[in-house]
């Protein structure tokens, strides 16, 4: 009897448009902070009198700049682990021509740092860093190391390049990532349960009959996907790639 990871393998080398969903699961098991982590926001409620979703909103943007970036700088964009096993492994995919797209409202850019290039970021990419106004590019460096980074010709504060809290997401990248999923055969979604409203707003574009859940624990909705394999997202997809 084949194993799930060889089944598995087995769907993603056999598919022709294959398509993957970053979960908050899997930067999590990166060890980097999920909005949906009530014990995170908990802290950070603690430590900063607001809820992470009122500190990384355009309102407090506008109307709090130092505490937003003191936020900001301390907790979003400061140094950070390297894309694990997983993001590895999702750039070998695209480099061999199998994964066609990954699609994520995660805004830390770890699919491309680890090499992804065809990436729909849904909330923007804490990476990119322009002035709204004459679009001079800032370094990740210049973002961390001023205490509210401002652009010195025009004299305003940087918006990163992330869709804040009470902003809209471009509505070109979510057509184009709709697209994606409804031409996918083979359908991963990595850390994220059935009930996710990221994978309940694209699911419903899905034609396939792979839709595949890799995560670490049980949700008694995953019987409604068609694969389910759970562990550790960078032990486990590595396995699944040759
Ligand atoms: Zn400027």
């Amino acid at each position: 009897m084949k194993s799930k990871t060889e089944i598995i393998k087995k769907l993603i080398y056999e598919s022709k448009h294959l398509v993957v969903l970053e979960g908050n699961g899997l930067t999590q098991e990166n060890n980097y902070p999920s909005f949906l982590d009530d014990d995170w926001s908990y802290r950070i409620e603690e430590d900063y009198g607001y809820s992470p979703e009122e500190l990384l909103s355009s309102t407090y943007f506008s109307t709090r700049k130092d505490r937003f970036f003191k936020f900001y700088q301390e907790e979003i964009i400061c140094e950070r682990e390297k894309p694990n096993a997983a993001y590895q492994a999702l750039a070998e995919l695209e480099r061999q021509g199998i994964l066609k797209a990954v699609i994520t409202r995660q805004i830390y850019g770890l699919c491309r740092e680890a090499g992804c290039q065809n990436v729909y970021e849904f909330r923007g990419n804490i990476h990119r860093n322009f002035c709204s106004k004459c679009r001079r590019s800032f370094t990740m460096e210049y973002m961390r190391e001023n205490k509210i980074p401002t652009c010195p010709d025009c004299n305003i504060p940087i918006h990163p390049d992330i869709r804040m809290f009470g902003e809209m997401m471009e509505n070109s990248i979510v057509s184009k990532a709709i697209e994606q999923v409804a031409t996918a055969d083979v359908l991963i979604a990595l850390g994220i349960d059935m009930n996710s409203s990221f994978l309940n707003k694209l699911y419903p574009y899905y034609k396939g009959d792979k839709l595949v859940l890799i995560k670490s624990e049980n949700h008694f909705m995953d019987y409604q996907a068609n694969y389910t394999a759970y562990g550790k997202i960078s032990e486990l997809l590595p396995k699944m790639i040759k």
